[in-house]
């Protein structure tokens, strides 16, 4: 049993596709909010940051003909979407969460604060922490390290659809193999695209430990903090 007080998972809007070419797959989501259930069940608290893939990118907006301040501003309400139905569905499976939202958007969620959110944790209910960082020009990878820091977690559980962190794309190169363990240097070193950098950059900054690991396998986040040997662990040393 890997020994984790706290945790902040992040979870890609992509994840919450499904099958789906968008938006959110209801089954997939109920499959998360059961299996963060039983993460609580073990006692362990749970911080979350969802993504906005699934709905809106700001940077595939400006592709498109869109402002990249606007699209990345739509692409935050995106998160907000996503996490008010993670909080549903959570209720569903009996977890009581709250939703905190970095942009001010009372009564949609409580505007943020670290504070408010470690009492919720403490108390044994989850906190959501949606609108990304708040700023445009940030992905909800680096919202989630920041927030993972604020909060205090013992680790960033980065939920994604691979195993880990490989040596190469294993989708591309066949011979590539999966690291049980790496340190940052490591990641920049190979170059390997586990997060954007100023994500990685502000973990590793404040020693926040990250572990990479497929949440699309169901079970696979008690797998994590049940036996330790699931993903990639990244830290420092
Ligand atoms: N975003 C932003 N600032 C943040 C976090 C997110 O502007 O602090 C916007 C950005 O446009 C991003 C979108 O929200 O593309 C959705 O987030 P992300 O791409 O990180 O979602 P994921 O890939 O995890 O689904």
């Amino acid at each position: 049993m890997v020994s984790y007080k706290r945790i902040l998972l992040k979870l890609s809007g992509e994840s919450l596709m499904g099958q789906q070419q968008y938006g959110i797959d209801p089954s997939r989501l109920q499959d998360y909010a059961e299996e963060i259930t039983a993460v609580k069940q073990l006692g362990i608290q749970v911080g979350i940051v969802v993504g906005g893939g699934n709905i809106f990118r700001g940077m595939t907006g400006t592709g498109k003909g869109f402002d990249r301040v606007k699209g990345d501003q739509m692409g935050m309400l995106a998160t907000v979407i996503n996490s008010l139905a993670l909080q549903s569905a959570l209720k569903t499976a009996g977890t009581k969460s709250h939703v905190y939202t970095s942009i001010r958007m009372e009564p949609v969620g409580e505007f943020y604060s670290r504070e408010k959110a470690i009492e919720v944790l403490e108390n044994g209910e989850v906190a959501i922490i949606a609108g990304g960082t708040g700023n445009p020009y940030f992905t909800t990878d680096t919202a989630s390290v920041l927030r993972g820091i604020e909060i205090e977690a013992d680790v960033l559980l980065k939920g994604t659809r691979v195993d880990g962190i490989y040596s190469a794309d294993p989708e591309k190169v066949p011979d590539a193999t999966r690291f049980d363990s790496i340190t940052f240097d490591e990641v920049y070193a190979r170059g390997l695209k586990i997060m954007d950098l100023t994500a990685l950059t502000l973990c590793r900054e404040n020693n926040l430990k990250i572990v990479v690991f497929n949440m699309d396998k169901k079970g696979n986040l008690l797998r994590v903090l049940e036996d330790g040997k699931i993903g990639t662990l990244v830290t420092n040393r």
